[in-house]
């Protein structure tokens, strides 16, 4: 799932892509991506795109009198095409055609339809219940006290984190970026942090900004389907800690995983694989 970095880039290349551009028509082929019916559609046809911005993991793009708040989910795209799709192609969801020949396409891959989008007028998008619950965003990164109060929960900070309604933006990938960074164990609870590690946390999220002048540095006009994501330890377990040089090590859940160094993150201790040790026995 794209990430507060990868949203943002996203939606920067976006607002300068479509900049001007004018509806001519938009049309909803995946049935229940569109979560709203009033206003239909039909109601953007004229109306002139004046941009893309990020909120959390969220795309609004912006028309004039009305917004559209998009959530890729885990397998979706927002993606400028020069040509139409055709009638065929399966993974169209929303379809945003433009007069001078281009499309605005949201996509989803994969046989589950969960990518969603909403059409409203633009000062509804603040008080959208996905984007009225938000924690603060992760980047840039809320004062040390914001923060503090955000994680201040008896649970451990690789949920916590990515939990959106605590603080905004930061998944799977970026959480354990983040950890690491801050040399503090993802089964750590918030609650328990003391200043120095609460601060270390704080300063850890600057990954986030640095992630986003990585893309800014690499990625061209079009977004690729794939973004060079610069992580040092999510999915690199076996590999040598960029720092320190212990092997990098994982903890497997059922559809995700986190990385980390035991020697500067878990004091040495490599937390037990349940998975790995069940297919052992
Ligand atoms: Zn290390």
């Amino acid at each position: 799932m794209p990430e507060l970095p990868e949203v943002e880039i996203a939606a920067r290349r976006l607002s300068e892509a479509l900049a001007r551009a004018e509806v001519e028509s938009a049309l909803s082929p995946g049935m229940v991506a569109l979560k709203t019916f009033d206003p239909p559609l039909s109601e953007l046809v004229g109306m002139g795109i004046e941009g893309v911005r990020r909120i959390g993991k969220m795309f609004v793009v912006d028309f004039g009198s009305l917004s559209m708040l998009i959530h890729l989910m885990s397998a979706g795209r927002l993606q400028v095409f020069d040509k139409r799709a055709t009638p065929r192609d399966r993974s169209s969801r929303i379809l945003i055609r433009l007069g001078d020949g281009r499309e605005l396409r949201l996509r989803e891959f994969g046989t589950k339809q969960r990518a969603w989008a909403k059409l409203m007028a633009p000062d509804a998008v603040a008080e959208d219940e996905m984007v009225a619950t938000l924690g603060p965003e992760a980047w840039p990164a809320p004062s040390l006290d914001v923060l503090a109060s955000a994680i201040a929960e008896p649970r451990h900070l690789h949920p916590l984190l990515r939990d959106q309604r605590r603080i905004a933006g930061i998944g799977r990938s970026w959480v354990d970026e983040i950890l690491w960074r801050a040399r503090i164990s993802p089964f750590r609870k918030g609650s328990e942090l003391d200043e120095d590690e609460i601060a270390r946390l704080h300063e850890a999220l600057a990954v986030l900004g640095e992630v986003i002048e990585h893309y800014e540095a690499v990625v061209g006009p079009e977004i690729p389907n794939k973004l060079p994501m610069p992580l040092q330890v999510h999915r690199r377990e076996g590999e040598p800690c960029p720092r320190c040089g212990t092997t990098i090590e994982a903890v497997y859940f059922a559809e995700h995983q986190t990385n980390y160094c035991p020697a500067e993150q878990t004091g040495g201790r490599v937390l037990k694989d349940r998975r790995l040790s069940r297919l052992l026995k």
